[in-house]
């Protein structure tokens, strides 16, 4: 099998064998707007077939894994919303990655990026632990959700335009569902930062005219209702990024720690 049945027993499964499949954007589009609640969406999400290509990449890279995994069951499945059901605090992201989310089955989980993030996170007071290494390992959110703006793992990391566009429907309703509880939206990484602002809009937040550009530590003021909402730019913590230095440790802390001051 080149992913996990959905209710198979998985940790954190959150679909069952009656989770509807999207099968094209239009299904995508229909079965987001109809969950009602995050459980709903996040089962749906994690069965969705819209993207030919990622689902054969996906599935592909669950069949051939790499060498390190080679014993392990990889999800092969979109890696859908996961932490707090009501956060104060959201996270987002580009894309699962493929050896990481793609065989986890959870976002940031069993990857190097994810190993400075929950590090970070946990410094800070967001995350129970230090590490996030597998879907059952104890790991817990605290009053934070972490999302991915398109959720399957794409090839060189790159999903396409259309890809992006097929996926956005999945964001937009999962920030409106936890909109009422959110206060802070930190961006990992400028794609992010692009993909969150249509998203953000369309789950009813006012925003600025123009975008403001991204930055490490960008701060932009926008409101949801009578809630102010801050949103912040962080670099991602790429292997790329962390090797060179352009990330350090103190780097997400400091936003880390900002955005838990601001929401808690
Ligand atoms: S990227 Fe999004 S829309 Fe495309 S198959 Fe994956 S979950 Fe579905």
């Amino acid at each position: 099998m080149s992913f996990v049945p959905p209710g198979t027993g998985w940790p954190g499964d959150p679909a069952t064998a009656d989770t509807p499949v999207a099968h094209d954007p239009a299904g995508v589009r229909r079965l987001a707007a109809g969950s009602d609640d995050l459980a709903e969406l996040t089962a749906r999400q994690s069965v969705c077939r819209a993207c030919p290509r990622l689902v054969e990449w996906r599935e592909e890279v669950a069949t051939v894994k790499r060498r390190a995994f080679a014993d392990e069951t990889y999800w092969g499945r979109p890696v859908p919303g996961w932490g707090a059901e009501r956060p104060r605090v959201l996270l987002v992201g580009l894309a699962p990655a493929a050896h990481g989310g793609n065989r986890t089955g959870r976002i940031f989980t069993g990857d190097r990026s994810g190993d400075w993030l929950f590090a970070s996170l946990y410094r800070s007071g967001l995350a129970e632990r230090e590490t996030s290494t597998y879907a059952g390992d104890g790991q817990r959110l605290i009053d934070t959700r972490v999302v991915a703006s398109v959720r399957c793992a794409p090839p060189a990391n790159k999903p396409t335009p259309e890809e992006k566009a097929a996926c956005f429907p999945w964001m937009a309703r999962e920030l409106a569902l936890v909109a009422p509880y959110v206060r802070v939206v930190v961006a990992l990484g400028g794609y992010a930062w692009q993909a969150m602002w249509p998203a953000l809009r369309e789950a009813g937040y006012e925003l600025p005219r123009s975008r403001p550009p991204f930055g490490h530590g960008a701060e932009v003021e926008v409101r949801h209702g009578d809630a102010p909402v801050t949103l912040l730019g962080c670099y991602h913590p790429s292997q790329q990024n962390t090797f060179t230095g352009r990330v350090t440790a103190q780097m997400l802390d400091s936003i880390f720690e900002k955005a838990r001051s601001l929401a808690l």
